[in-house]
């Protein structure tokens, strides 16, 4: 008997991909086949994402292209929570779940093709199945958030912070590192929170007893032998502690933190964890102790009420941190979010646009410094993309996706997930350019 057959359609953020990552396990668990194409599927799964009106449009059409190409489809994700909008647009769609609802995808999935037992397609990796290359892999370490960022709907559509124990997750990762995985990329809403819900509670690992806190997770980790990237961390006093560990070369120098503005009123209407008037001044200390970090964040230009005083006091502020990898948005009132409401003036768009494109003019060149800061050093590089005589890569300082790349030309074959020394050669605004050596 064949195998029933599902086309899968990933949305959204890391997180959501770690959520498809759950479901598409499971699918293969049950004996279910993956389909590369919607017309050749018995149903098809839209994990979708609603954390833009952006996103929402792009989740709506994709749900309209398979309910064409296909006809049965169940959508899951962000965007579930809030069935209405889907209903709205697509009325035929078979199943609407929320974000993590596993069980009730799969439910949906039964419903819609019954699965065939058959114990030679219900063997799955141990592992479980990646959609990311085999080399690096998401770990997903709690879900939901306690913050109330006033322009995310977030903690609405995955509620309050849920902590996975530090074992669990250590275990998880010990497993992918086993499996081949050379790079752990550590995703949360909020990472450093993490532990916060279990009030840090104690867990026993290996011969001694660990903390549910983000730092001794971050150490252990970083013990288990692979590259280690820590993603989605707010600038409370205790990133402090796993600085050090970074300067160790136990944990990638880099952290990802999305600052979103400089100007303290801008930054309390958004209601920002973490928010600290010495900002600058820690990552001076950071830097003193890891000269070699980089910082990657994100940035909200047009946030209702921000004024030009606000945005040159933003601009200063990039000027002076001087961040390696730097993303900005245009604020969009996503529907439900509490900025709508806070009485504040709306940017008009054409001032929007106006200041992304000097801000995002002024970082160019800052980060385009900082690139070209590598030439002529030594530096190790992940491959991703084997090539003939050139393969593409990442340094310590890329995630993948999100940042630049390394082009590296080799005299000996490369394959994914090789980690090799590089002498940069040359730079431009986005990547590095070099020789393994
Ligand atoms: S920290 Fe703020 S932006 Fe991030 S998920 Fe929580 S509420 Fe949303």
């Amino acid at each position: 008997m064949t195998a029933p057959k599902i086309s899968f359609v990933s949305l959204g953020c890391p997180k959501a991909l770690v959520d498809s990552e759950r479901i598409i396990t499971q699918l293969r668990a049950e004996g279910y086949e993956l389909s590369k194409s919607h017309d050749g599927a018995d149903a098809v799964i839209v994990n979708t994402c609603g954390f833009l009106d952006s996103a929402k449009a792009e989740s709506l059409d994709a749900i309209g292209k398979a309910l064409k190409e296909n006809g049965k489809v169940i959508v899951t994700g962000c965007m579930g929570a809030e069935p209405g909008e889907i209903l709205a647009a697509h009325p035929q769609v078979a199943a609407i779940t929320g974000p993590q609802a596993y069980e009730s995808v799969m439910n949906a999935v039964h419903q819609a093709v019954p699965p065939v037992r058959n114990s030679f397609l219900d063997l799955v990796p141990d592992h479980g199945i990646k959609l990311t290359p085999k080399h690096y892999a998401y770990l997903k370490i709690s879900e939901g958030c306690n913050n109330r960022c006033t322009f995310c709907i977030i903690p609405k559509l995955r509620g309050d912070l849920v902590s996975r124990p530090v074992d669990e997750v250590l275990r998880e990762g010990e497993k992918l590192i086993k499996a081949g995985v050379k790079e752990v990329l550590v995703i949360s809403q909020d990472t450093s929170a993490y532990g916060l819900d279990l009030a840090y509670a104690e867990r026993p690992w290996q011969d001694r007893t660990i903390r549910t806190k983000f730092v001794d997770l971050a150490r252990e980790l970083g013990s288990l032998g692979a590259w280690v990237r820590l993603h989605y961390v707010y600038p409370y006093p205790h990133v402090d502690d796993v600085i050090p560990l970074m300067a160790e070369g136990l944990v990638l120098p880099y952290l990802d933190i999305p600052f979103q503005h400089a100007s303290p009123k801008v930054l309390k209407a958004m209601k920002r964890p973490g928010n600290q008037e010495k900002t600058l001044d820690r990552i001076r200390a950071w830097r003193d102790v890891c000269p070699d970090l980089a910082i990657r964040s994100t940035f909200i230009v047009g946030f209702p009420g921000e004024t030009d005083e606000d945005f040159e006091l933003l601009l200063d502020w990039i000027k002076e941190a001087k961040l390696e990898r730097v993303g900005a948005f245009q604020y969009e009132p996503v529907k439900g979010a509490v900025s709508n409401d806070l009485g504040l003036p709306q940017v008009p768009a054409d001032v929007k646009q106006h200041r992304y494109d000097r801000f995002m003019a002024t970082q160019q060149a800052i980060s385009a410094a900082k690139l070209k800061s590598k030439v002529g050093k030594r530096i190790k590089v992940i491959i991703d993309e084997p090539g003939p005589t050139v393969s593409k890569g990442r340094s310590q300082w890329d995630a993948p996706e999100i940042d630049g790349a390394v082009h590296v030309g080799s005299r000996r074959p490369l394959r994914a997930g090789d980690i090799v020394t590089v002498k940069v050669e040359r730079a431009d605004a986005y990547d590095l350019f070099g020789m393994a050596v």
